[in-house]
């Protein structure tokens, strides 16, 4: 039909060619690995994006080539993000918290042809260099002045020397919207990881859902702090909504601590930050027994695994900080519902409106979910019933890269593909989706279905507990029976009993664990989440009381 709008591919180039234009002065400060703050705008990011985009061109990298990085969140960072995926190219960021062999493994698999490091990651690359061929230029995230002489990795560049040496001058190609842009590998317990392929289309659509009111709420009045980082999921997309706002942005570096977290949220006039909870943990552990309190921050997303109903109390009543809940999944860009009240909900009491916010929130446009039975026949919005929840969507993945794994998705009676998320979940008729567990940790006791999730949820309610992962325990009759293993708080005591007695009450008494189990740590992943699977074979000795 005659008439139509104009055709644009949407393309993660036009973000930043956006905020140069109209927030070309919105501040990005980085705290960086050399110890400093570092302060630019979006201006010179661009210029920087394009003087990288130059110099890929230089070293004759192939449209779609792989570009890796290892780095913690800072401007360098950000600037790959436009000038790699913006001049054609795969920027596939690598988690640094992974054992070298699986990073080898990674890279290898990935095809990366340039691997760009922070400082501290020297060690790693040092470790792996000679196991990944297909990388021709390793360089270090640094000025030219601090690249150790004797780094033992042949070749090795500083990225300030490498891009110094070309023109800013670039004009951005344009290509189809369904080019790949990015790519990160899952953090999946089992098997080989497998990696999630952003395209140009699906990272600019998550970034405008990602700003939405009911979704992240940025706006160029914002002073955005991404914790979470970069090598996981995009830091949620952050960057490219960061781009397309143009609010202001300040990057943590490698100060991952509570103390040094907090000081930059207050030195930055932070509005807004986002984060796994045991990054929250560390910082509500630095700030309260020194009676801290915070002076710009208003909003907080958590999210990446189930964030404790303590937490979203501590940070609204101790903070007034306003918790907003999310749920994603690498291969979801990562976002795919968050928590905010509806009009509807605001003449509710406090308590009623902070059962709604526990949850993990309502499908954002874009994501279409629903609940399951074994019989994959959709299961009703009750907020009991519960199922395999599964989504669909343009920022939802179709197949992993390479084709591994085969076709991931489930076909429905209309022949649509939804992907499966491995998780368990309620719905309620609001459309609200709560988590109740990732379908390998789900514990059956009697044929009924506990959710671990809530079993910690209590746990980490109690004051003498920082920490808590529920798992099941097989049993003669009940066939399993959940146990809690539990970190005390620093200079607080509490016995199992006590915690147990903490229960009743908040439970259906059969859901009570039958035991506590006091460590040390409960075993971390590669993206800050419990690592249940290990927490188990920790525990392989153990036996249920009575047993
Ligand atoms: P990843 O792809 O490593 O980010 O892991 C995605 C998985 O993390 C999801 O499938 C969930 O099991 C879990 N997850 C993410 N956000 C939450 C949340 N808010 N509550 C509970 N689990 C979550």
């Amino acid at each position: 039909m005659l008439g139509l709008m104009q055709s644009q591919p949407l393309l993660i180039s036009s973000l930043i060619e956006f905020a140069e234009r109209h927030h070309g002065d919105a501040e990005i400060v980085s705290r960086r690995v050399e110890g400093d703050i570092h302060r630019y705008t979006y201006r010179d990011l661009a210029a920087r994006a394009r003087r990288l985009a130059n110099a890929l061109d230089d070293l004759q990298l192939q449209f779609s080539d792989r570009v890796a990085t290892l780095a913690w969140n800072g401007y360098r960072h950000m600037e790959m993000y436009f000038g790699v995926s913006g001049s054609g190219r795969v920027l596939h960021t690598v988690n640094p918290r992974l054992h070298p062999d699986q990073i080898a493994w990674i890279v290898n698999h990935a095809e990366d042809q340039v691997l760009c490091f922070d400082l501290t990651f020297l060690p790693l690359v040092q470790a792996v260099h000679a196991k990944c061929p297909t990388v021709k230029k390793w360089v270090a995230l640094c000025d030219a002045d601090k690249l150790p002489a004797d780094s033992g990795v042949p070749g090795l560049s500083s990225y300030e020397e490498w891009i110094g040496a070309y023109s800013a001058d670039y004009s951005w190609p344009e290509f189809d919207e369904n080019s790949a842009s990015s790519m990160c590998y899952t953090s999946g317990t089992t098997g080989n990881p497998k990696a999630a392929l952003y395209s140009h289309r699906s990272t600019t659509l998550h970034a405008y859902a990602a700003a939405l009111p009911d979704v992240m709420c940025l706006s160029a009045r914002d002073s955005v702090l991404p914790v979470v980082p970069m090598f996981h999921v995009n830091a949620w997309g952050i960057p490219y909504s960061a781009a397309l706002t143009g609010c202001k942005l300040v990057f943590p570096g490698p100060a991952m601590d509570g103390k040094s977290i907090y000081e930059l949220i207050e030195a930055e006039k932070v509005s807004y930050a986002a984060g796994v909870p045991t990054v929250w943990q560390m910082m509500l552990g630095h700030m309260k027994p020194a009676g801290l309190k915070f002076s710009t921050l208003r909003r907080t997303v958590i999210g990446g695994s189930a964030c404790p109903p303590a937490m979203i109390h501590a940070f609204k009543e101790d903070y007034g900080v306003e918790v907003l809940h999310a749920w994603g999944m690498t291969e979801m860009s990562p976002l795919g519902t968050l928590c905010t009240l509806k009009n509807k909900h605001l003449a509710l009491s406090k308590d009623e409106q902070m059962k709604i916010l526990q949850k993990q929130g309502r499908a954002i446009y874009g994501v279409d979910m629903k609940i399951v039975g074994g019989d994959g026949n959709e299961l009703p919005w009750d907020g009991k019933t519960y199922g395999d929840l599964l989504v669909k969507g343009p920022w939802i993945v179709g197949s992993y890269f390479k084709g591994e794994g085969g076709n991931p998705l489930v076909k429905d009676a209309q022949d649509r593909g939804w992907f499966p998320t491995g998780d368990v979940a309620t719905i309620d008729a609001d459309g609200f989706m709560q988590i109740t567990d990732r379908s390998k940790d789900v514990i059956k006791s009697g044929g009924e279905w506990i959710s671990s999730i809530d079993i910690e949820n209590i746990a980490m309610a109690h004051p003498a507990i920082a920490m808590a992962a529920c798992v099941g325990m097989p049993h003669p009759k009940w066939d399993e029976r959940p146990i809690v293993a539990v970190v005390k708080r620093p200079g607080t005591e509490v016995t199992r009993d006590e915690l147990l007695a903490f229960y009743e009450g908040k439970t259906a008494k059969w859901q009570i664990p039958d035991d506590v189990v006091f460590v040390d740590a409960i075993p971390l992943g590669a993206t800050g989440k419990m690592l249940k699977t290990k927490l188990r074979e920790q525990l392989k000795d153990y036996k249920l009381p009575g047993q």
